[in-house]
């Protein structure tokens, strides 16, 4: 079942790269609040990337699946305290927004495994509350990030207001690729720029997105978060 909804997602992101003349971009199967046998349902099928959003339900998983060699984002805030668990467990951690972070993973980071790879995190709507810096410190975050030996910047995420309307959103993805060319001009390993989730990839690949994060359209409506959950 998962492995045919894998397919036809594929699909619909060939789909829409080919309608926008746009590059077809990477998939991340966005796993969270999902148990490690979906995932091992779509790895058996060929995925490769997850998503995870909470550092302990992430280590669960990673501890059962390990062995299948999958690659590891952390697509969820991060709290300081959990930076050092993070970069043990992760390949990825797409949700650098902060001086303290790039810190607290590029002494954390094992220095037997290859860097971590890191995406800075960007409040492109400039919305009050919401986690993600400031297009204005990209820059500041990226030269702190090269500073790191135990980290590689590899780009920029964004998860943009979730207007009803999809086509507001678009501004907001255009905005995202401005800022990660200009970065990818500056910093030559930067390849990434993650946006576009279930129900707006079609307007993330036409502006731009080199990667989505998808869920829902992958393995079906989540269980609410329970309380409690440990971000
Ligand atoms: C949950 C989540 C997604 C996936 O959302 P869907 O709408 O289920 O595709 C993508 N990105 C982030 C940061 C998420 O937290």
């Amino acid at each position: 079942m998962l492995a045919g909804t894998l397919s036809e997602t594929l699909q619909r992101l060939d789909n829409a790269a080919k309608a926008a003349h746009r590059p077809v971009p990477r998939l991340l199967a966005v796993s969270k609040l999902k148990p490690a046998a979906d995932i091992a349902a779509l790895a058996a099928a060929g995925q490769r990337a997850f998503g995870e959003n909470y550092v302990q339900e992430a280590q669960a998983k990673v501890a059962e699946l390990a062995g299948l060699g999958l690659e590891w984002h952390l697509i969820g805030h991060l709290q300081s305290n959990k930076a050092e668990l993070a970069a043990q467990l992760f390949d990825w951690v797409q949700t650098v927004d902060r001086p303290k972070l790039v810190t607290a993973l590029g002494s954390a980071r094992p220095v037997d495994r290859p860097p971590l790879k890191v995406l800075i995190q960007v409040n492109v709507d400039d919305e009050a509350g919401k986690h993600g810096c400031r297009p204005e410190q990209v820059d500041a975050l990226a030269a702190a990030i090269a500073g790191q030996p135990g980290l590689s910047l590899r780009g920029l995420m964004a998860i943009p207001t979730p207007h009803a309307d999809i086509e507001r959103r678009r501004p907001a993805f255009r905005c995202m690729r401005e800022l990660f060319d200009d970065l990818a001009a500056r910093h030559r390993q930067v390849d990434t720029l993650s946006m576009g989730m279930s129900d707006d990839f079609a307007v993330a690949i036409a502006e731009g997105a080199t990667m989505v994060r998808i869920g829902t359209a992958l393995f079906g409506a989540r269980p609410p978060k329970p309380q409690g959950i440990p971000a």
